[in-house]
């Protein structure tokens, strides 16, 4: 469970949390394509993706499809300057709203791309010139041109080559899954059952459940095998079970969905629409069965060190020894089961022999939902409908885009070689350390004035902070790709077997020491992300760049973003759920309940104070799903400034401090479609951009001060919420 710095549905930020696997905060529907979940979770990327509900359990296919203009140049816009004037609205009071008055001329100016559900200026920006190098990096590869910095060109050129030919998705790709499809219709009993739900989700398919490795929560030490609930197709339980008009409307459009994609597999119409209902209705149970989101960002609410045996009495009627032997992972005993309840309310699924044939109807659903992105335009197109109606974008991504991401997402730490050469250099490294040294020191200086805590948690806390380990931009050991077969035909034969051997990967820690050098993202993607069980920050090469971060940039914007960046990250190992880790990782109530009393009672005055903002219409923002990551954005602020300060020697002129609220704020200007913003506040953890820049400023005295903010005014309460 890693905590990202922005939403993957929108394509970047930051993530942290536990879950059975570093769940990135990818979880927003969007779709980014990264591999496994990972870091923060930024505004901004939106694009034309499935929906994905669940961290994805392996190497799921990505996600957009689109009518295919060939291989177009990418419109690279130019960096933009570390602090812009003319994005800023200067008719607005900082006092009032400083979020417009910082972006106010930018978000007037500034319109969503036909394919994009949002558009950021800081994250979608970034993900723009990331997307046109990664384009360059992939169109030479395809030609034969290899890069010495990457062994496995001849790899990512063929996987890219394939994808960008349309044809081979409407016949090979279709082959592919008529293959997955028939496979399904043979099984016969409870074995061939579990074996077939190995075999999809080895694949890339989410069929019922997730299987990877994690850490122990309590031991940080041990490699084991978690399993937690999935299986669902559109993008959270609520979506299943609200009864209110939007959700309604939602789920008929999605049954609809399914019945025409079954249909365009050839299925008779009448056959298609039953199919829908009765995927419709195991979904609905899986939902029902399903934990909350906000109850899940509670770790000891899912864990359950239950191992093998307790998973099958959890789930007496699927046969899990005939499931791991195909997984790949005979042996494995030592399991957490993330919701027993989830796989109580699979095994009624699964129980009687006479629902056989309607679980079969449910597969082969998840078999189709996982490839139809690689099939031809008419399957694409029809996902595509899907994601409009979720993320509000207007146009499929162009082929190219597509291909991009599924190529980053399948053979990320090939690719990454290539990227990183071109974008970060030594100098940036170095510099950037000297900002994260710089954050942490100012958070070990905070720890003296935090009158709620007693001398021994400040001690432990300072341990904490001293443990954690930092990693930048890319892996010291590269990733060796020599076991994953991409061949020249089927694209979706590629995404399985990049899936296929991303399961393996993953399943192989199992029992085995901790690997600290893992990566659990892109180097590319624009992300941060903090891992509660590893106890460290990682700030990927994708988001060290401007306006984050350049090595040129005058300081105020540099801290202002890579710093608040580095604060965010640094206060997830602080958060509602980050401080029940303790220095070593280990899940373990390492304070005195006098201060542990203390630091909800400080929290829920922040979740009190994000469920009175409104994200779009009618829709407020969820105080408690997304308390961890506004207590690290304030935090992260706060930490940031004083890092600034620290570096300038003491002290800073006002002008200064101005630039550096500014430049924060910039990085956060971001334009949503209605429907995106409805997406993310309702299942993700992340803020909507306004607020991850209102509610931080709201809570920080100097930034009041800054601004001679009037005492009273939106901006500058009487009481703030103050943890960290
Ligand atoms: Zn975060």
């Amino acid at each position: 469970m890693k905590r990202l710095l922005i939403p993957a549905l929108l394509a970047a930020a930051c993530s942290s949390g536990p879950q059975s696997k570093p769940a990135t905060e990818a979880a927003a529907g969007a779709t980014a394509a990264q591999t496994p979940p990972s870091p923060a979770n930024p505004p901004g990327a939106a694009t034309a993706g499935a929906p994905s509900p669940a961290p994805p359990a392996a190497g799921q296919p990505a996600a957009p499809t689109a009518p295919a203009p060939a291989a177009s140049a990418a419109p690279a816009t130019k960096e933009p300057p570390a602090i812009d004037e003319s994005a800023m609205d200067k008719s607005v009071d900082p006092c009032t709203d400083f979020y417009q008055y910082a972006c106010g001329g930018w978000l007037k100016r500034t319109p969503i791309p036909e394919d994009r559900a949002s558009w950021g200026r800081g994250f979608s920006e970034i993900l723009q010139r990331n997307e046109a190098l990664l384009h360059d990096i992939l169109e030479k590869n395809a030609r034969g041109e290899a890069d010495p910095a990457n062994p496995f060109s001849q790899k990512v050129g063929d996987f890219y080559a394939t994808c960008m030919d349309e044809q081979k998705a409407e016949t090979a790709s279709l082959q592919t899954l008529q293959g997955d499809l028939k496979r399904i219709d043979a099984i016969k009993d409870a074995k061939g059952l579990a074996k077939e739900v190995a075999v999809l989700q080895a694949r890339g398919a989410r069929a019922f459940f997730g299987f990877s490795s994690q850490q122990d929560f309590k031991d940080a030490s041990q490699v084991i095998g978690g399993a937690d609930q999935d299986g669902l197709g559109l993008p959270d339980r609520d979506y299943y079970l609200k009864d209110d008009a939007r959700m309604k409307d939602l789920r008929a459009l999605y049954q609809d969905h399914v019945a025409k994609m079954l249909l365009l597999l050839g299925t008779p119409e009448l056959a298609a629409k039953q199919q829908a209902q009765t995927v419709m209705r195991i979904e609905t149970a899986l939902a029902k069965a399903s934990m909350d989101k906000v109850e899940r960002r509670d770790p000891i609410k899912i864990y359950h060190r239950v191992e093998r045996a307790g998973l099958k009495k959890a789930a007496p009627n699927f046969a899990w020894d005939v499931y791991f032997q195909e997984l790949g992972a005979p042996d494995v005993q030592a399991i957490n089961v993330l919701v027993p309840g989830f796989f109580a309310g699979m095994d009624k699924l699964v129980a009687k022999k006479a629902n056989l044939n309607d679980v079969k109807t449910y597969l082969r659903w998840k078999a189709v939902e996982a490839g139809g992105n690689a099939l031809g335009k008419a399957f694409v197109e029809e996902r595509f409908r899907l994601n409009k109606a979720l993320t509000g974008a207007k146009a499929l991504l162009p082929r190219w885009k597509r291909c991009v991401q599924m190529s980053d997402r399948a053979l990320a730490e090939a690719v990454g070689r290539s990227f990183v050469k071109a974008t970060i250099g030594d100098e940036g490294k170095a510099i950037a350390r000297e900002i994260i040294e710089g954050v942490e020191g100012a958070f070990e200086r905070n720890l003296a004035q935090v009158d709620w805590m007693d001398d021994a948690a400040r001690a432990a806390s300072k341990d904490k902070l001293r443990k954690i380990n930092n990693k930048v931009a890319y892996p010291e050991r590269w990733r060796d790709y020599s076991t994953m077969n991409i061949g020249k035909e089927s694209l979706l034969a590629n995404l399985e077997e990049a899936a296929r051997f991303e399961t393996k990967r993953d399943l192989d820690k199992i029992g085995k020491p901790v690997d600290r050098n893992d990566f659990q993202a892109s180097p590319s993607a624009v992300n941060a992300y903090y891992d509660p069980s590893l106890n460290e920050m990682v700030f990927l090469a994708g988001i060290m760049q401007a306006p984050f971060f350049k090595t040129d940039a005058p300081q105020p914007a540099n801290y202002g973003g890579l710093g608040l960046v580095v604060g965010h990250e640094l206060t997830h190992g602080f958060d509602d759920e980050g401080r029940q880790f303790d220095g070593n990782g280990n899940l373990n109530e390492w304070w005195d309940k006098r201060v542990a009393d203390s630091f909800k009672e400080r929290a829920e005055c922040v979740a009190k104070q994000y469920d009175g903002y409104t994200a779009v219409d009618d829709v407020k923002l969820n105080g408690h799903l997304t308390l961890g990551e506004n207590i690290a954005d304030i935090g992260g602020l706060k930490m940031a400034l004083a890092a600034l300060r620290q570096r300038r020697g003491g002290s800073l002129d006002s002008r200064t401090e101005h630039d550096f609220f500014v430049a924060f704020a910039q990085t956060w200007c971001t334009n949503y479609r209605p429907e995106a913003a409805r997406l993310q506040a309702q299942t993700n953890p992340h803020s909507t951009a306004q607020w991850r820049v209102n509610g931080p400023a709201t809570d920080n005295p100097e930034f009041a001060q800054a601004f001679s903010c009037k005492v009273g005014s939106p901006m500058a309460p009487q009481n703030r919420c103050t943890v960290w």
